[in-house]
């Protein structure tokens, strides 16, 4: 007999490191135990003790329909029933890569790959065979993955677990990736005119999702794509959080701005894992088979990834969530923000479109500086409450809410309620 959350963590920790199989997902900075789940339907997950949560967690940014929806079960339904990987390329991938260009045009050429990661990888090998060049500039507290020359200062995922410096990276990698602050025009501007003839590309989260949501302000796009350009570097930004988060495409299309490359990941595969990065043709085409960077995947483009992808969008297209995902978010931060203040709390929101993070700290929050000031004392028992109150998002004071398709005004108006009960109760330990 094994039935509660404990049981089965104890079971998990004999298995994994931590119980988990991606650090985020330990609850090291909240304390406490992680339910287990079962399954998700709509805004909901299920513990296996049967307790229902509304989740906010969106599994960390995949999730804009909710789980299980309907339309996505089908397409993976009809999709494993013809093959789930065929070892060529398939009509599907055709398909889905045209859907995905239409929408994003800066995809002049793309490939896709089976998680965020591979593709932010894979965009640096390319910038660097493109420019014959080593470094790279990217932001502290910015996240795009676990590949080695991007572990530095790297936001949530290993901030969330207070590691600084990721044992097993070798020092010479990092010393080719410079971590600039974020917002920050003056210091990217002098370190370009300094040292800008060696850097490859400039690497950015163009709105942050992993230092809770943080958007650029004007002069700090208008600064990297301007240094960028005087210095012969390349412009990548990371949107595996941010496209098809916002807007039916990528956020780029809202900034006004173009990359010259794009990674994308989480939502575009439906809920299936998947990766892609795309861009300039003259700089994807050094890929092998047409040129000297080799690039590849097993699983890259497989049918699963592409059907759950092409369905999802159709849904997109079809029903333009995005100003009702908006208005719920704006209702949550607003009825937030109201709450914590007759609680005499220190607490920010951050929003953008349908995002929002909640920062326990008299605002703003524009840098991983300002993030990192948050109380976590607060943090944890803001979480710990909700969560008994069947209300779910992410154990780290530096990662987002999202609002989902199925979340109802109802569950909206339920989580503003348990969100004023556990203010309430901060109030007494503050
Ligand atoms: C999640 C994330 C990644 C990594 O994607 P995985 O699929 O987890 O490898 C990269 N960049 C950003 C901005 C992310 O949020």
């Amino acid at each position: 007999m094994c039935a509660t959350n404990e049981e089965w963590f104890t079971r998990a920790e004999r298995l994994f490191p931590g119980g988990v199989n991606s650090p985020a997902r330990a609850y090291a900075a909240v304390g406490g135990t992680p339910p287990v789940f079962v399954r998700g339907e709509g805004a909901y997950v299920y513990d296996v003790e049967g307790k229902r949560y509304i989740d906010y967690l969106a599994a960390y940014g995949p999730l804009i329909l909710g789980h299980a929806h309907p339309a996505i079960v089908s397409a993976i339904s009809r999709a494993a029933a013809e093959g789930t990987v065929l070892g060529t390329t398939t009509t599907y991938e055709v398909e889905f890569a045209e859907r995905l260009q239409s929408a994003i045009p800066s995809l002049e050429r793309l490939r896709f790959t089976t998680s965020g990661t591979e593709g932010v990888m894979s965009a640096i090998r390319v910038a660097r065979a493109f420019t014959g060049r080593t470094t790279i500039v990217k932001f502290s507290g910015c996240y795009h993955g676990h590949a080695d020359p991007v572990l530095g200062d790297a936001g949530s995922g290993t901030a969330t677990v207070g590691l600084s410096h990721v044992a097993g990276v070798p020092a010479e990698t990092l010393r080719d990736v410079w971590s600039l602050p974020y917002n920050d025009p003056e210091t990217l501007r002098t370190t370009m005119r300094k040292r800008g003839e060696r850097v490859a590309a400039v690497l950015v989260e163009p709105v942050v999702g992993n230092f809770g949501i943080v958007p650029p302000e004007p002069e700090f796009l208008r600064t990297i794509h301007e240094e960028a350009a005087r210095a012969g570097a390349l412009v990548i930004y990371d949107e595996v959080i941010t496209a098809f988060r916002f807007a039916y495409g990528a956020v780029q299309s809202l900034l006004g701005y173009t990359p010259d490359l794009t990674v994308l990941g989480k939502i575009i595969g439906g809920g299936v894992p998947i990766g892609a990065f795309g861009g300039r043709r003259d700089v994807l085409e050094l890929l092998a088979p047409l040129g000297p960077t080799f690039q590849a995947g097993t699983f890259a483009g497989n049918p699963l990834a592409m059907r759950a992808g092409l369905a999802l969008l159709d849904v997109l297209a079809k029903e333009n969530p995005y100003g009702e995902l908006e208005r719920k978010a704006i209702r949550l931060a607003e009825g937030l923000t109201a709450a914590a203040r007759r609680y005499r709390l220190p607490f920010t929101v951050n929003r953008f479109g349908g995002a929002f993070s909640t920062h326990f700290v008299d605002g703003p929050v524009r840098t991983y500086a300002d993030a990192r000031r948050a109380d976590d004392r607060l943090f944890s028992r803001f979480f710990h409450g909700l969560r008994e109150r069947g209300i779910l998002i992410a154990p780290s004071k530096y990662e987002a809410w999202f609002t989902m398709v199925p979340h109802t005004w109802d569950d909206v108006e339920a989580t503003l309620r348990a969100a004023e009960d556990v203010f309430a109760e901060l109030a007494r330990i503050a």
